[in-house]
């Protein structure tokens, strides 16, 4: 299969790229042709033995770069259509484990590592597309990791990216930026498989789940200006 892992590394996130892509050529789809994507405003040289394809993207202050994503990938969607499957993972992670064929599915969603298991923290504000209503059978996913195959992927990323501007043309940004939106999505187009927090570990936690991809500690302040 044709995999394309995509990747957000503007500014100082630039740092991430070459350890996450170290990792993941270790770890992640090993027995699949797979392509990295990176959009990024900076230039890299990263050491790969696969291909890997810069979308040059300009950087907007937080939380653009975050909200943002499913724009850009909708953006770049004739060249993502090419993939077979697309999984998104921040920058700042790290592959530790195999993350193989179990991830592949229609829409592929996973626990939060913190909420699993739990409502979570959906977006409150009626007024907002990404509003869940507490009679809404629903459980949190990490925005951190997640996708699919190219088809559905591509699909998500247009309506999402599309809540999210109808929201801003009445000021409105969800709680949780992406992440409110795709928790969304997934309320009315529920994954057909669900990945457990192993797949978003949040590097200090202590949660019993296998390691496989970290969510690294970070000074957020240092690398979000
Ligand atoms: N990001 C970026 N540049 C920025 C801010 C964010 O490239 O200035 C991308 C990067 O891929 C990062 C993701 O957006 O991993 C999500 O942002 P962040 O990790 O800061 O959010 P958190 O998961 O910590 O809430």
């Amino acid at each position: 299969m044709k995999v394309g892992l995509l990747l957000i590394a503007t500014n100082k996130y630039i740092q991430f790229l070459n350890p996450l892509v170290e990792s993941a050529d270790r770890y992640f789809c090993t027995n699949h042709e797979v392509t990295y994507y990176v959009h990024t405003n900076q230039n890299f040289e990263v050491n790969t033995y696969r291909d890997i394809v810069a979308i040059p993207v300009e950087h907007k202050p937080w939380p653009w770069m975050t909200l943002e994503r499913y724009k850009h990938f909708s953006d770049s969607k004739e060249q993502l259509s090419e993939m077979d499957y697309l999984y998104y993972c921040d920058v700042d992670m790290l592959f530790v484990n195999t993350v193989g064929d179990e991830i592949l599915g229609d829409r592929v969603a996973t626990q939060h590592p913190g909420l699993f298991g739990t409502r979570g923290t959906p977006e409150t504000d009626s007024r907002s597309l990404a509003y869940i209503a507490p009679h809404e059978p629903m459980q949190y996913f990490a925005g951190g990791f997640n996708g699919g195959t190219s088809k559905e992927y591509l699909k998500m990323a247009s309506t999402i990216s599309a809540n999210i501007i109808k929201d801003y043309e009445k000021e409105l940004i969800a709680v949780w930026h992406d992440e409110s939106h795709m928790n969304r999505y997934f309320v009315d187009n529920p994954p057909t498989v669900i990945l457990s927090p192993s797949y978003c570990y949040g590097e200090s936690l202590n949660i019993p789940f296998e390691r496989r991809l970290l969510a690294l500690d970070k000074d957020h302040a240092a690398v979000r200006n």
